[in-house]
């Protein structure tokens, strides 16, 4: 899957030197059918060139003297042609290629090291698979505001909400910034509203901002796409699912339940956990409710396999609706 992303970067590349060719060629156009003096001038470049280059080859013994003033004679025309096209109202380098990227001119590549702009391509690529690309305007760390949770405690923990939000952040900034190395997924569980969609949004937007694929799916949207995966033979939708950096499945719990569901979903999180290759689940179930509504094999991998978060409080969604009308 990296290579399907990697080649998609290469052929924004190819498109884009093209543009930049057929745009020169277009102005070039321009240029030669409206100021003839310069193609006059360009036609001299060349013959000279030519000249230049027999010079160079030949056994003449005053031939430095020569190549020295036909040289001079070109630097004389080249000279002339910025003028020429200044003085018709151009900028000087109008006929100079014009690229996305000046580091790399459009080829990805400084020498052998890839450009910056690889990763950017690449990250837009990213979003555009991630299937969040909407949510993210609101979902971000900067619009993540502690003072929305109570900072009294309440039946679910003698640890207010707000402190226990405090912990849940420095665990997860932590597992951002060491996102290469760990092996750790996790399951955020709580009643909704609690802030664990946004969360999971917030961390999201961290990763693919940091050059990894995030690929994030509701539940039942998950069960659609390994029901392709199963049925259609869909080789790249199973890359993305099963090969991203992290996998966020939303609302685990909502899918519901048949064979099909129960079978391909443990396929997913077995392999996946054999494999190493990290998820973030939430859900709106209780850790009881889970070993109630799952087989036993899926409960003891989620438990054992995931670091669990509790989150709870206020639900956040009616608290910020009512915020706004008393506004
Ligand atoms: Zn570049």
């Amino acid at each position: 899957m990296i290579n399907k992303f990697t080649g998609e970067v290469y052929k924004i590349y190819t498109q884009l030197q093209e543009k930049n060719a057929r745009e020169l060629r277009e102005r070039k156009k321009l240029i030669h059918s409206t100021i003839p003096t310069y193609a006059q001038y360009e036609k001299e470049i060349s013959n000279l060139s030519i000249s230049l280059v027999n010079l160079t080859i030949s056994n003449d013994k005053n031939k430095i003297n020569e190549i020295n003033k036909i040289k001079e004679k070109i630097l004389t025309l080249r000279e002339k042609k910025y003028e020429l096209l200044v003085a018709n109202g151009y900028p000087a380098d109008f006929l100079e290629e014009k690229y996305n990227c000046p580091l790399c001119k459009d080829t990805g590549f400084i020498k052998t090291t890839r450009c910056k702009c690889f990763k950017k391509h690449l990250t837009k690529l990213y979003y555009e698979n991630s299937n969040i690309k909407s949510l993210l305007s609101d979902g971000n760390f900067k619009n993540f505001k502690l003072q929305y949770f109570s900072n009294k405690s309440t039946g679910d923990s003698k640890r207010s909400p707000q402190s226990n939000m405090q912990d849940i952040l420095e665990k997860v900034g932590l597992y951002i910034n060491n996102f290469e190395t760990t092996n750790d997924n996790l399951l955020f569980y709580g009643r909704p509203g609690t802030g664990k969609s946004f969360m999971s949004q917030c961390i999201a937007k961290e990763l693919l901002d940091k050059g990894f694929l995030v690929v994030y799916r509701t539940a039942s949207d998950l069960i659609e796409d390994l029901r392709d995966i199963r049925f259609n033979k869909d080789n790249n939708l199973y890359d993305l699912i099963f090969n991203c950096d992290l996998l966020i499945i939303d609302d685990l719990g909502s899918e519901g339940s048949n064979e099909f569901i129960t079978t391909e979903l443990f396929n997913l999180i077995n392999k996946k956990l054999l494999s190493k290759s990290k998820m973030l689940i939430n859900t709106n179930l209780s850790l009881s409710e889970i070993s109630t509504s799952y087989s036993s094999r899926i409960t003891s991998r989620l438990m054992g396999d995931f670091k669990l978060f509790k989150f709870y409080g206020d639900d956040l969604r009616i608290k910020l609706n009512l915020n706004r009308k008393n506004l």
